[in-house]
């Protein structure tokens, strides 16, 4: 399992204490997941919350601020476009249009998100034997 989590720390709307969230992503049976964990340092106010779909965006932006955004990129030969369309289509329900613009970000700057998002459409990819490589911040 694919995972990526963060802390944010806010103020709780109960008590004015420290609130503390770990947010993150995760992967299941292919798809992105996201969950958040509230819990408020001074008072009993927590909470946790998953689910899927698109992921809220806070949570992405706090991934992508704390660990900056990871890069697919196709690797090897240049491959048919074919099992790049189907595998893109297939993990995020694009239109054909949609997924041809996707492939082409993907043969030309690589597509970017978060490293599980990433992580998610290379393990598509790689599913119909199309090579690719990630790039994170970190190296
Ligand atoms: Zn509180």
């Amino acid at each position: 399992m694919i995972t990526q989590g963060v802390k944010i720390t806010t103020r709780c709307h109960d008590c004015g204490g420290e609130l503390t969230r770990d947010v993150g992503q995760f992967t299941e049976r292919g798809q992105v997941r996201w969950g958040i964990e509230g819990q408020c340092q001074n008072c009993p106010n927590a909470w946790c919350e998953q689910g899927s779909g698109a992921t809220p965006e806070e949570i992405r932006e706090a991934l992508l601020a704390q660990q900056g955004p990871a890069r697919l990129r196709l690797a090897g030969p240049e491959p048919s476009m074919v099992p790049v369309l189907r595998a893109l289509r297939e993990l995020h329900g694009l239109s054909l249009a949609q997924a041809r613009a996707m492939a082409h970000e993907l043969r030309t700057t690589g597509l970017t998100g978060t490293l599980v998002e990433m992580e998610c459409v290379a393990a598509g990819l790689r599913r119909r034997s199309v090579a690719v490589t990630i790039e994170t911040a970190a190296g």
